[in-house]
C-alpha cells in the first residue's frame, strides 16, 4: 500500500503532489494545475484511494449486523476508523460517530439539541458561521420561539473578547461557533468562547470542518461539547464526517434520523435508543467511506499537524503579501503581517472585475480558486461584498503554486482593462 508521508517536494510542497492521483493526472506543479480550492474539498491521496478500494475488496459486509466471519471484519474496519478518526482529534472512539459530513453532524446537532430551548432563550453563533452552521439554528430557535444572537468579528475576521461578553449570557443555552472561518482563514479564540459559554451554563458546538485540515485539534484540551467535521476537506473520501460528543456532554442528544441499529428494542407501541454514538448513526454506515477518513487522518499525522499548519500559515501570508502589494487587489481578513493565527485560506477580489470573472480569468491559466459567497453570505455582506475570490491551500500547494496565482490575478486586471478597452473601440 502506497503511504502517505513527510517527504517534502522539490518544489516546496508539504506531500508530493505526485502523491495525490488527480494532481499527478492534471501534473500539477510544471505548469499544470494549480489546485487552490482545497477548503471545498481537498485532494485524495493515494494512501485514502487504496483503503476504501481494499475495504471493498476484502472486508464489504454490513457492519453491526452479521454473525458471519465478513460481518465482523466489517464491524472491526468501522471501529478501527473510529479510533483511528477520535485520536485524531484528541476524542476517545466512544465520543465520536459517523455521519456523511459536517452539514449532517451539526443538522444532528441542532435538532438533537432543540428540546432545550424555550421562548426567549438565546443561540449564539458568529457573523462568520457557513450557512450549515447557521440555517439549522435559525430553524430551530424560531420553531422554540428562541433568538440567534451575532458575535461579530474584527476587521481581521476573528470574534473579539467584548463581543463574546456582549453576547453570551444567562439567557444563552447553545453557542455555536466556527474554529476556523471557511472564507477568511482566521483562527477564532474558541478557548475563550467555551468559557463564557460555560459560567453561562450553555453548550458549545464547534464547526471544525476547516480546523481539523490545518490545525492540531484536540477537543479534549479545547473542553468543547460537541464538534462536527467533514472527511471530505481533511484529505478522506466524501460523504464522510463525524459528530464528536464529549462523554459528559451526549445523553443531552437526542436523535434526528431513526430507523435500524440505533435502537435497542422495539415494540408495537415504542422503542428505547442505543446509547451514544450508535444512537445517531441509524442505518447502513458508509464504512468503507469512514475507513478512508481513518486513512486521511493517518497521512495528517504522518505529516504532523504542527508542520501542516505552518506550511498553510507560511502559503497564505505569502499570498496576502503577494496581494496587499497589488494596488489591483482588494484583500480580506488578516493581512500578511498580522499576529493572529490563521490558516491557508486568503480571500481577495480583483478591484473592477467581479469575482466570477476574476475566477474564470484565474482558470484560463490553470488556477483553480472558488468565487462567491462561499455558504457564508452575512459574512461576506458585513465584509462590503456581494462575492469574493478565495484561494485556499493543501498539503500538496507549493510556494511556487502561490506565486504563479499571484501572477494570474495579475494578468485577470489586465483581461479585464483589455475587455474594456476593446469595448470602448
Ligand atoms: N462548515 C464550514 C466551516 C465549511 O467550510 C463547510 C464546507 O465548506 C461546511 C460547514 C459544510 O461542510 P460539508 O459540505 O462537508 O457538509
Amino acid at each position: 500500500m502506497t503511504q502517505g508521508g513527510a517527504h517534502p517536494s522539490p518544489s516546496g510542497a508539504l506531500a508530493p503532489p505526485e502523491g495525490f492521483p488527480l494532481l499527478a493526472h492534471e501534473a500539477a506543479g510544471e505548469g499544470g494545475l494549480v489546485y487552490l480550492d482545497s477548503a471545498a474539498t481537498t485532494q485524495k491521496p493515494a494512501c485514502v484511494l487504496e483503503a476504501v478500494d481494499a475495504f471493498y475488496r476484502t472486508n464489504n459486509a454490513n457492519p453491526h449486523r452479521g454473525a458471519h466471519r465478513l460481518g465482523g471484519a466489517a464491524t472491526e474496519a468501522l471501529e478501527a476508523a473510529r479510533r483511528d478518526v477520535a485520536r485524531f482529534v484528541g476524542a476517545d472512539a466512544d465520543e465520536v460517530a459517523f455521519t456523511s459530513g459536517t452539514t449532517c453532524a451539526l443538522n444532528q446537532l441542532a435538532y438533537g439539541l432543540a428540546g432545550l430551548l424555550r421562548p426567549g432563550d438565546e443561540v449564539a453563533v458568529s457573523l462568520l458561521e457557513h450557512h450549515s452552521n447557521l440555517v439549522p439554528w435559525l430553524t430551530v430557535a424560531k420553531l422554540a420561539g428562541a433568538k440567534v444572537r451575532y458575535l461579530v468579528p474584527d476587521r481581521q475576521g476573528r470574534v473579539p473578547d467584548g463581543e463574546i461578553d456582549r453576547a453570551v449570557g444567562s439567557r444563552t443555552r447553545i453557542v455555536a461557533v466556527s474554529h476556523v472561518s471557511n472564507v477568511l482563514g482566521c483562527v477564532q479564540p474558541v478557548e475563550r468562547i467555551v468559557r463564557a459559554a460555560h459560567d453561562a451554563g450553555a453548550f458549545v458546538v464547534l464547526d471544525c470542518a476547516q480546523s481539523v485540515a490545518h490545525l492540531p485539534v484536540d477537543l479534549h484540551a479545547l473542553g468543547a461539547d460537541f464538534a462536527a467535521f467533514s472527511g471530505h476537506k481533511m484529505y478522506g473520501p466524501m460523504g464522510t464526517g463525524a459528530l464528536y460528543a464529549r462523554r459528559g456532554a451526549a445523553s443531552a442528544l437526542g436523535p434526528l434520523l431513526r430507523g435500524g441499529g440505533m435502537v435497542e428494542a422495539v415494540f408495537e407501541q415504542g422503542f428505547t435508543f442505543k446509547g451514544f454514538p450508535a444512537v445517531l448513526e441509524a442505518g447502513t454506515p458508509n464504512a468503507a467511506g469512514a475507513v478512508g477518513m481513518a486513512a486521511a487522518a493517518r497521512f495528517l499525522e504522518a505529516l504532523d499537524m504542527e508542520a501542516v499548519h505552518a506550511h498553510g500559515e507560511a502559503l497564505a501570508r505569502r499570498m496576502a503579501a503577494g496581494l496587499a502589494a497589488m494596488p489591483s487587489a482588494r484583500l480580506y481578513g488578516p493581512g500578511p503581517d498580522g499576529a493572529e493565527e490563521r490558516c491557508g485560506i486568503v480571500a481577495f477580489n480583483v478591484r473592477g472585475v467581479g469575482a466570477d470573472l476574476a475566477a474564470r480569468a484565474l482558470d484560463r491559466r490553470n488556477v483553480a480558486v472558488r468565487a462567491g459567497a462561499h455558504c457564508a453570505q452575512p459574512l461576506v455582506r458585513h465584509l462590503g461584498a456581494e462575492a469574493v475570490c478565495r484561494a485556499s491551500t493543501g498539503v500538496y500547494t507549493s510556494e511556487r503554486d502561490v506565486d504563479r496565482s499571484l501572477g494570474a490575478v495579475e494578468a485577470a486586471r489586465q483581461d479585464a482593462a483589455n475587455l474594456m478597452t476593446s469595448a470602448m473601440l
